[in-house]
């Protein structure tokens, strides 16, 4: 956050001092319990997959962290790569009535996107926040 004269912008350090204040929570926690980034207090999610504007606890602006479409991208391709995989292991070892297929692997795939779109995105918030890929100013 130097510039390219060594000045470094007030709010650069007021901001480095509020976000040293608060214990880091390790990644891993903050992705597998869909916790805040910052204090690790608050819940990133509101419902199943919506993520909420602001930290509850410590008041953090997550709309600035958005990770948009990656998410979902990610586990479109993943997802869908491995249920086919097993699609077809299924069909060619057990050869089940076209009914089963439905009722085995509907609802897999709603439960796995679902558990996997919110891991990605409490994962990508995470890293954007690490990396402050955004901006908090605007
Ligand atoms: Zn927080």
């Amino acid at each position: 956050m130097i510039g390219a004269a060594g000045h470094v912008p007030a709010a650069c350090l007021l901001e480095d001092v509020a976000l040293s204040s608060w214990p880091a929570p390790s990644p891993i926690a903050v992705t597998l319990r869909g916790i805040c980034p910052r204090c690790g207090r608050g819940k990133l999610f509101r419902g199943l997959l919506t993520v909420v504007e602001r930290c509850p606890e410590c008041g953090l602006d997550l709309r600035a962290h958005d990770a948009g479409d990656g998410p979902a991208v990610f586990v479109i391709l993943g997802l869908g790569a491995i249920m086919m995989m097993l699609v077809f292991w299924v069909e060619f070892r057990f050869e089940p009535p076209w009914w089963l297929h439905i009722l085995l692997w509907v609802p897999f795939a709603v439960v796995a996107a679902v558990w996997l779109l919110r891991l990605l995105k409490a994962f990508l918030i995470n890293q954007q926040y690490i990396h402050r890929s955004t901006s908090l100013e605007e």
